[in-house]
């Protein structure tokens, strides 16, 4: 995988190495007044943030669906092995319509349990490799071949727990996904799943997602309310979408109030100051979003009018296979084109820990010195 801000690495190194030069041809005061364009001065916490930073930092991520994180070169080796058909267009074609169309060639290259017992592996280690220290991640329950959707959810919680034996550095929690593309007995199914597998400690709730053009909200909140009334936490993808059904979806799920909601792309002021009022937990994708709102770059996103009010909120990968990031590259893309310091990006590292839903765990993430 290929990181584009390696260029602009390149570009402030060669800034350095000028202004280095500079420094000893020019009095000092000018040479300072140079770095300050940079957004820093004197210290190096005032310095805009690094991507040696993000990578370095103990980060969590809330936001990420196993099929959307499968390893590129695994899913390169099973899109051949099973003989997908897809034009490499398909794959560069990250509006929502075209990323839909990617999951869908991603689920037809994966019909077996054998295959998400290697993915989630390595999707723990790439994770863990960036210096994840808490995952929370989700997937929607799918019988594949002669297993069914029980079996997919025991074979992930046996490689959470074991994973988890084998390392100390990387907890993981698991989330249920219903779909909006499925029926309501799937949710139905997906729910009893969530319940029965609770117990383990893994299993901490549910989430709404799929296909923003199918079903609303309204369709499957027996089944949410039913979750929260089970003790279990619940997350919901919303506001995706710039339309007039969306828009009023978003209304009925913040009626709802869950736990945390994904993306919340659109919104007018009464939607803001209604997500404010509540305090609901905004889960924030840079990369995704830029290509799903057709952003032009990362410094139109909604991230700075929620961190300036202080709003909880963390930033996210979503599907990095999909969107060709990684948790590192969220936090460095989103936060350079804030020109935030350190000191910043720890405060905002910091108020992720704060939506994380293990509560055990987030007390243990607040002990952490950034
Ligand atoms: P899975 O649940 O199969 O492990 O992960 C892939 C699925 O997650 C996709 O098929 C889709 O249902 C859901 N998903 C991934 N990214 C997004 C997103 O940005 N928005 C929504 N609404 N759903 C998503």
């Amino acid at each position: 995988m290929t990181f584009f801000s390696l260029n602009e690495i390149n570009t402030l190194l060669i800034w350095e190495m000028y202004l280095s030069k500079l420094k000893n041809i020019l009095p000092r005061a000018v040479v300072k007044h140079s770095y300050a364009r940079f957004g820093s001065s004197a210290t190096k916490k005032e310095e805009t943030v690094t991507l040696e930073f993000c990578r370095k930092a103990p980060k969590v991520e809330l936001h990420a669906h196993l099929h959307g994180c499968i390893r590129p070169s695994t899913l390169q080796e099973y899109l051949t092995e099973k003989n997908v058909k897809y034009t490499p267009e398909e794959f560069k074609t990250k509006d929502m319509k075209g990323a839909f169309r990617i999951f869908d060639l991603i689920h037809a290259a994966i019909d077996n349990l054998k295959q998400i017992d290697r993915i989630s592996e390595e999707l723990f280690e790439d994770f863990a490799k960036e210096n994840v220290v808490y995952l929370e991640l989700r997937s929607t329950p799918r019988h594949l071949g002669s297993n069914t959707a029980d079996d997919y959810v025991a074979l992930l919680l046996d490689k959470i727990a074991k994973f988890e034996q084998k390392q100390s550095q990387m907890k993981i929690r698991l989330l249920l996904s219903v779909s909006r593309a499925e029926d309501i007995e799937k949710a139905r199914e997906t729910l009893a799943l969530a319940k029965k597998y609770k117990s383990s400690g893994y299993i901490l709730g549910i989430d709404y997602s799929g296909n923003p053009f199918q079903k609303t909200f309204t369709y499957f909140q027996e089944v949410f309310q039913e979750a929260r009334d089970s003790n279990l936490k619940t997350v919901v993808h919303c506001a995706e979408l710039p339309d007039e059904k969306t828009l009023q979806e978003t209304y009925d799920v913040l009626k709802f109030k869950p736990d945390r909601v994904g993306h919340f792309n659109y919104f007018n002021d009464e939607l803001f100051n209604t997500i404010h009022e509540l305090n609901i937990p905004i889960e924030m994708c840079p990369t995704s979003n830029k290509f799903t709102m057709y952003l032009k770059d990362y410094h139109d996103h909604h991230f700075i009018k929620y961190y300036k009010t202080k709003h909880p909120l963390c930033l996210c990968t979503d599907d990095t296979v999909v969107f060709d990031t990684n948790i590192s590259e969220e936090y460095y893309r989103m936060l350079k084109a804030f020109n935030f310091t350190e000191e910043q990006a720890k405060e905002v590292i910091k108020r992720s820990y704060e939506c994380v839903f293990d509560e055990k765990i987030k007390q243990e993430l607040r002990q952490i010195s950034l």
